[in-house]
């Protein structure tokens, strides 16, 4: 049998919808609004209500969609930015590009959210946001976050590119997705995600009618009416091309989740309690999407376990190998080695394993057989 394991099988999802999806592009090509056309209102309203958020102000990716943000929010150069060491670059990079400051903090070794128990040394004056991650597709303690960004009056941007759909649970027993507690918040459509496009896209998220005219008018030039411009803008749209594909995957994206977390329990129940692979933790706070499923691997072995794989024809990635305060090109923040040692750790510990919505049993059978062997040869 030809065996052929990806990371992310999107050809196959593309498949399940064919002939829905194949008619609403060429609904697009024929009605010849290619930039915003009805579909991207009425796909953000669709969002609107599957978040149960008041706005959602749809935009071309996901980092913009980060910068919308903190432009909306008004934050000025010079002012500081709370941000996790260990995530994916684009937190980080709308932050230095607004001649904001970010403030590195190290992240939690069970979730590998903010740790939040260290924001009263890094919180100052200048202190005007903290961007909680909700990485791999769980949701950083937003009860916490709120609590503390109540106390010290600062915004809450929550970057939840990699868990649309996954649910905080408050400890009275309230759900609210993600990407809509905070004051505002933010995802991404990129393919690899749990609601992708054939493209780029993005999105933000907030109850603050002020914030959402704000962000609205940022991402389209400044102007609430054509040619009259408020605010000094950036030219940030979702296609309508885009926007018509979303329409019909998120009416799928209960399916998707469930689909990704049946492929987490399976490798959770063949991997728990294996001497030299720590599965990931689940908090009791937020349901897991798992758009990433990122085991650690305690020893040296990880390398070793990588290459093996990928002999065996296995596809693994390291989300991420280098934590952000040790990226170049964020040398000039003045950050060193040891500065955040969980997040430095991590990065030399997690490999993720193939996961997506359209995983076979037996493909999954035959990478938790070879990760098995793996350690049985390694020792
Ligand atoms: C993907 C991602 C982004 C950026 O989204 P793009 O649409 O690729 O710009 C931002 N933050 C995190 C955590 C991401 O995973």
């Amino acid at each position: 049998m030809e065996r052929s394991i990806q990371m992310v099988d999107l050809k196959a999802q593309y498949y399940k919808l064919k002939e829905e999806i194949d008619n609403a592009l060429i609904s697009v090509a024929e009605g010849t609004a290619y930039i915003n056309g009805p579909q991207v209102k009425d796909f953000a309203k669709d969002l609107k209500q599957y978040n149960k958020v008041k706005h959602v102000i749809p935009c071309g990716n996901g980092t913009d969609a980060l910068q919308i943000a903190m432009m909306a929010l008004n934050f000025k150069p010079g002012d500081e930015v709370i941000v996790p060491a260990f995530t994916y670059i684009a937190t980080v990079e709308v932050i230095a590009l607004l001649g904001l400051t970010p403030k590195f903090i190290d992240v939690r070794e069970d979730t590998f959210e903010i740790d939040y128990d260290q924001l009263g040394n890094v919180i100052s004056e200048k202190t005007v946001g903290i961007v909680p991650v909700h990485l791999f597709g769980q949701c950083s303690n937003m009860e916490v976050l709120l609590k503390i960004s109540k106390k010290y009056n600062i915004a809450i941007i929550e970057d939840t590119a990699q868990a649309i759909g996954a649910e905080f649970i408050f400890k009275d027993g309230t759900r609210k997705f993600a990407g809509t507690i905070g004051d505002i918040g933010t995802t991404s459509f990129f393919p690899s995600k749990n609601l992708g496009c054939y493209g780029d896209g993005g999105a933000l998220f907030t109850n603050d009618e002020q914030l959402s005219e704000k962000a609205y008018m940022i991402a389209n030039h400044g102007q609430r009416e054509k040619y009259h411009h408020e605010t000094i803008g950036v030219n940030s749209r979702l296609d309508t091309l885009q926007a018509a594909i979303l329409q019909i995957k998120l009416r799928h994206l209960n399916n998707y989740s469930r689909a990704r977390q049946n492929v987490a329990d399976r490798y959770d129940e063949r991997l728990k309690g294996h001497s030299e692979i720590i599965i990931p933790f689940r908090a009791p706070y937020s349901t897991h999407v798992f758009n990433q499923y990122t085991c650690r691997i305690k020893s040296d072995n990880r390398k070793a376990l990588k290459q093996y794989l990928t002999s065996k024809g296995i596809p693994s990635m390291i989300y991420y190998p280098i934590p952000l305060h040790l990226q170049e090109a964020y040398r000039t923040y003045g950050y060193k080695a040891g500065d955040f040692p969980v997040a430095e750790r991590l990065c030399e510990e997690v490999i993720s394993l193939p996961i997506h919505t359209e995983m076979k049993h037996e493909d999954q059978d035959y990478i938790i057989e070879e990760i098995l062997n793996y350690f049985k040869t390694a020792k």
